[in-house]
């Protein structure tokens, strides 16, 4: 695999990456079935995200809907997202839930999501959303020594620092509940896990590989949960606690 993924421009003039082999193939399925469903919230807020830095660090529309999908599946009401960016994938999850549903959200920039904000609350799901700024670790190990929040997450995404994403699984596979799913975005991390060592690819690619390679080795022998690698957008890691 090419690791660098084919670039794509959407119809918002945003470019982002694909692991498929084929543009034309990517192409094809935003088109045909993924703009054509989108929500037009979400489509608001990828226009929006557009303009902002980094938008490339969005969520996908076909990520997106694979996600709304998947939470309606499992019927997740409590749910957490690590890394929030301008809301993508919150305002999907958000979209999903039933009107009672809550996402705890956490977020270190909450400049970046005031940016969807006005969009969510415009959508009429900004009261299923508790977003706290700050470092993501210290909040988890608070939720860790509250015994009432162990096992209470139906669902929790996470698409923040890579080099943490171990640290996150310690603690938060005692806060999703037995059979809860948790979703950890970019595990193929732009197919640089699959490239040699001494392949030429960007200082934050090559940093971050490590840590991505690492733990997709602990997620395969961690006996606590089920899990499926998905290779979509970036790749997410499905991890169903079974105990
Ligand atoms: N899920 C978002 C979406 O669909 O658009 C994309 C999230 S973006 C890839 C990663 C986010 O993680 C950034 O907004 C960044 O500020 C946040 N972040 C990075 N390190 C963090 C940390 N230690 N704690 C909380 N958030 C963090
Ligand atoms: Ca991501």
């Amino acid at each position: 695999m090419a690791v660098n993924a084919e670039t794509i421009t959407d119809s918002t003039n945003q470019k982002f990456t694909s692991l498929l082999q084929s543009d034309a193939l990517y192409q094809y399925i935003l088109e045909t079935s993924v703009y054509p469903r989108e929500p037009e919230p979400l489509k608001e807020l990828r226009g929006v995200t557009a303009t902002v830095e980094r938008s490339h660090m969005a969520t996908t529309a076909h990520g997106g809907q694979f996600l709304n999908m998947l939470l309606k599946l499992v019927n997740a009401k409590n749910t957490m997202e690590i890394g929030v960016f301008t809301g993508y994938s919150l305002l999907s999850t958000a979209l999903a839930l039933p009107d009672d549903g809550k996402i705890l959200a956490m977020d270190i920039n909450r400049e970046n999501y005031e940016k969807g904000l006005p969009i969510i609350e415009k959508a009429g799901v900004a009261h299923k959303i508790d977003f706290k700024e700050g470092l993501a670790l210290p909040i988890l190990d608070q939720m860790i020594a509250d015994k009432t929040c162990h096992g209470k997450f139906d669902f929790i995404f996470v698409d923040a620092d890579k080099d943490n994403y171990i640290n996150y699984h310690k603690r938060i596979i005692d806060l999703v509940k037995v059979g809860g799913l948790i979703g950890y975005d970019n595990t193929l991390w732009k197919g640089s896990v699959a490239t040699p060592p001494d392949a030429p690819i960007p200082p934050y690619v090559q940093y971050y590989k490590a840590f991505i390679l690492e733990f997709n080795k602990a997620l395969a022998v961690d006996s606590r949960i089920e899990i499926c690698m998905v290779p979509l957008g970036d790749g997410i890691t499905y991890c169903r606690r079974i105990h």
